[in-house]
């Protein structure tokens, strides 16, 4: 059973690697950012208050994101372990999170920082802009979520850091080998993926 987080900047990759990691660990990758596109897609009430944050590259507002994460990890896929993928961003959705995991009897066993050098983000956000159209993908936004992390969620790095279950991995390189330093590091820590 393994209760995860992946963590790091806008562009270091987490996306690809959650849905990767969810595969070889098999647990549900749970992205905030993927449940708000979607609701944006379907036209819905929470969609449309999501994109007028997320356009700016602000964060929307931990009342609307905190219910929603624990609407989505309280599912039946996810009593077993999950792998969260931009939540929490912030340290009241850090609180939150510790306090709906401890009526659980639970808590995070680790966080996997992704760590990434901030001009080749940018630059793999400008590629990604180009290949998928994402509305927050421009460069003034781009940079304004670059400033958001790390004034509201790099302060969290050491927060897990303090507790013991921070696992730092050099998000630069291939996406397989990026994936193997992860599981690796998540073994290192007794986190092992099942047998195939
Ligand atoms: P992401 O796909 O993780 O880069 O998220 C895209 C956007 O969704 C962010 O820039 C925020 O506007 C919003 N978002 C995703 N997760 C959160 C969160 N935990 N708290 C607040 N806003 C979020």
């Amino acid at each position: 059973m393994s209760r995860l987080l992946i963590i790091g900047p806008p562009g270091a990759g987490k996306g690809t690697q959650a849905a990767r990691l969810s595969a070889r660990l098999d647990v549900p990758a749970v992205s905030t950012g993927d449940i708000f596109r979607d609701n944006v897609r379907q036209g819905t009430e929470l969609g449309m208050l999501a994109k007028s944050y997320m356009d700016r590259g602000e964060y929307v507002p931990d009342s609307v994101t905190d219910d929603l994460v624990k609407d989505r990890l309280s599912a039946a896929d996810a009593t077993g372990g999950f792998l969260l993928d931009g939540y929490p961003r912030t340290i009241a959705q850090v609180r939150t999170l510790d306090d709906y995991l401890a009526e659980r009897g639970e808590s995070l066993d680790a966080v996997i920082q992704l760590t990434a050098d901030r001009e080749e983000t940018v630059q793999r956000l400008l590629r990604r802009a180009k290949q998928q159209g994402r509305s927050d993908d421009t460069e003034d936004v781009i940079r304004r979520r670059l400033q958001v992390y790390a004034e509201q969620t790099a302060p969290l790095i050491d927060l897990f850091a303090g507790r013991g279950v921070l696992v730092s991995v050099d998000g630069l390189g291939s996406i397989e080998d990026v994936t193997d330093r992860i599981v690796g590091a998540l073994e290192d820590l007794g986190i092992a993926a099942p047998a195939a």
